[in-house]
């Protein structure tokens, strides 16, 4: 089979329902903006559209149904027409269908785990009502080619990625902090998110099964999955939902499924630009750092060895150069790149020790199995708690910042020793094989400074890790405990330049004063990090974080790293590009990366730039749902 572009077009496509309703007298959508009447009936006829499609139960429309969906995990959120689960893929094609006939701006959402506001909708700003089309439902997947890769379908999560490769002796290619907390592989694909993995870079493939809407409302459906899975779109989604293709359908062309280069990248360690980072045209192709401006249906992806046995390293110092050393020696001379290279600083460490326990807890004791069902019921709880006027704010943060309190120390010995002697915490994972390597390497090093290591049990270890990922977590519930100090946190996700050597941060004395507390942790050996600012209350957010911009530029750091630029961030401009291309009317996630909201990238009436009110004073606001959900982040 040639695998070129396959397109498949709807032209004229009529939804029966609006005719059935309505007939062909019926005003068009864009005219019926101007009368809150046919305003009405066009919401109306577009809700018993979707009804239709995938049934009453999964269109959401009242606000307690909708808030866990419209409410970004830790910042972002805004109003909805309404909440679309199609069930299958078919579904989700009509319901896209649907959408883009009443020119509504779509917001496709996997787990909701993004956290710079790309998987919800703006506050405002919109000249067309939004539909959110949650895929959740749709979380099969296909092992392939003996489990050398994967099809994932919209929903599939990482979590159940990787049980379903475990018989195979293979692996996902990426874990990321929220791995244990439902996000799926094609929320990651899309973001091209990062995470812990040294060797394998962001979540990249060429391969996957998308639809686009050109400028003039056509929909195409584009198979570059390499599977011949028949011409018509019903066809192929048909048979790609039950998985009714084999051996022979699947073709090995030359397209790649993950990102390739990147150890290479990462260990150029001279190069004057960051290993990764979102804007990055090198990993921006169709699905991949897509964030939501076409629908993905699937994507192919490899998978990797899994390595059984690894061994953990806990390394501390107090010379920031000397951890720089070390990261230069490490990817310069290992034969191997270890697995995972986690940095947090003496800050975040007692930041997660203190507010991030009951989360650990969570983690250790319920298991990532049963954690989104957990988020779900605190979301529909907090929601409840937010309604009862009488009851403190934040309440359910409270009790589960005390339960956490009273448990008994979670962390071990050796993590607490290593916390009193050194400010820099690093956790090594290196493959077996190159154990020897690292303990040698690590012993020299440690000789010729004021540093330390040890060797960790599989208990330590464990621990070791879990404390690193709840840091971001930890900051968010400082907030909600001591909301009457902080006035919000300002987060950054930051890649620093590959050959930058003063990567530790040092901050003018007129922005430290304003802060609370700075807590800095992130991936190390990629060079990138999370820098989180818990500012004093009364401060300007916004202000403050424009300051941090300049001084990243003059470091010529680039931001987002790995969590994309959703509502948060300014998109740079190859960024925009790419988004227009992939969407040119502007109909999908209207708004990311501070752009136009407006049909066609319209220029906002109101506003010379498009830069987005301050996103901060939206957070500060109680009666928004940015406040009014606030979870663990990273
Ligand atoms: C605790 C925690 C830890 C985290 N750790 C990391 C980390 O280590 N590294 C990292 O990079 N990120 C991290 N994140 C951020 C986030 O988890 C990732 O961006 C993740 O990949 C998002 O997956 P999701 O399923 O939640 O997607 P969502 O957040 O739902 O969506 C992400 C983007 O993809 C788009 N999208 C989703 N599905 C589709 C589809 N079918 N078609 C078109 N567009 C779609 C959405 O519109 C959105 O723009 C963390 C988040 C949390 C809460």
């Amino acid at each position: 089979m040639e695998l070129g572009v396959r397109m498949y077009r709807i032209y004229d496509y009529n939804s029966y329902i609006r005719y059935k309703m309505f007939g062909n007298s019926r005003k068009m959508p864009n005219d019926a903006c101007s009368s809150g009447v046919t305003d009405q009936v066009a919401h109306q006829g577009l809700l018993t559209g979707l009804r239709h499609i995938v049934g009453n139960r999964h269109v959401l429309t009242h606000a307690r149904a909708t808030r866990r969906f419209t409410t970004g995990f830790r910042f972002g959120g805004g109003n909805v027409l309404a909440v679309v689960r199609p069930g299958t893929l078919l579904e989700l094609w009509r319901t896209l269908q649907e959408c883009v006939q009443f020119e509504a701006v779509i917001v496709v959402q996997a787990s909701n785990t993004g956290l710079t506001g790309g998987s919800t909708p703006a506050p405002d700003g919109y000249d067309r009502e939004v539909v959110i089309i949650s895929t959740l439902r749709l979380d099969s997947l296909f092992v392939i080619g003996d489990g050398r890769q994967v099809v994932c379908l919209p929903g599939a999560t990482l979590h159940k990625l990787e049980k379903e490769l475990r018989p195979f002796d293979r692996e996902p290619h990426s874990v990321i902090g929220s791995s244990c907390f439902g996000a799926t592989v094609v929320g990651g694909v899309c973001n091209n998110s990062g995470g812990a993995l040294v060797r394998r870079g962001p979540a990249y493939t060429q391969m996957s099964l998308f639809a686009r809407v050109d400028a003039h409302g056509s929909i195409e459906l584009v198979n570059h999955l390499g599977i011949s899975l028949g011409n018509a779109p019903e066809e192929i989604l048909r048979r790609l939902q039950s998985g009714a293709f084999c051996g022979g359908d699947i073709e090995n062309p030359n397209w790649t499924a993950s990102d390739k280069d990147y150890e290479t990248c990462v260990r150029d360690i001279d190069a004057r630009t960051p290993a990764r980072f979102n804007a990055d045209p090198r990993r921006l192709f169709e699905a991949s750092g897509s964030a939501g401006k076409l629908v993905v249906f699937a994507v192919r992806l490899d998978t990797f060895p899994l390595e059984r046995e690894s061994k953990v390293f806990y390394v501390g110092t107090n010379c920031a150069e000397e951890l720089g050393r070390l990261r230069r020696v490490i990817l310069s001379k290992c034969a191997s790149l270890p697995i995972a290279g986690e940095y947090l600083h003496r800050d975040a460490f007692d930041l997660a020790d203190h507010y991030g326990k009951d989360q650990f807890l969570l983690v250790e004791r319920i298991g990532t199995d049963h954690l989104p069902r957990f988020f779900d019921l605190k979301s529909r709880c907090d929601g409840f708690c937010a309604r009862q006027r009488w009851l403190p704010a934040n309440l359910l943060d409270r009790v589960l910042y005390a339960f956490g309190r009273l448990w008994p120390d979670h962390l071990p010995r050796r993590l607490r020793e290593y916390r009193q002697r050194f400010e820099h915490h690093l956790i090594l994972r290196v493959s077996l094989d190159s154990y020897e390597e690292m303990r040698s390497l690590l012993f020299d090093w440690h000789r010729a400074n004021e540093s330390g290591y040890f060797d960790c049990s599989e208990v330590e270890a464990r621990k070791a890790f879990l404390h690193r990922f709840v840091v971001a977590g930890a900051a968010v519930r400082y907030r909600a405990i001591h909301s009457r100090e902080v006035e919000d946190i300002v987060a950054l996700d930051v890649a620093l330049r590959r050959n930058d050597r003063d990567w530790f941060e040092s901050l003018p004395e007129d922005i430290e004063r304003k802060l609370v507390g700075k807590i800095y942790y992130g991936h190390f050996l990629c060079h990138v990090f999370h820098q989180d600012y818990i500012v004093a209350k009364g401060q300007d957010c916004m202000a403050l974080e424009h300051a941090m911009w300049r001084l990243l530029d003059e470091r010529g750091a680039r931001y987002p790293a790995e969590h994309n630029v959703g509502h948060l961030y300014v998109a740079e401009s190859p960024l925009l590009d790419f988004y227009r291309t992939l969407d040119p009317g502007n109909r999908f996630n209207a708004g990311i990366g501070q752009s136009s909201k407006l049909k066609d990238y319209a220029p906002p009436a109101t506003s010379k730039t498009h830069r987005c009110p301050n996103p901060h004073a939206q957070a500060s606001d109680p009666s928004h749902p940015t406040t009014a959900k606030k979870e663990l982040s990273l």
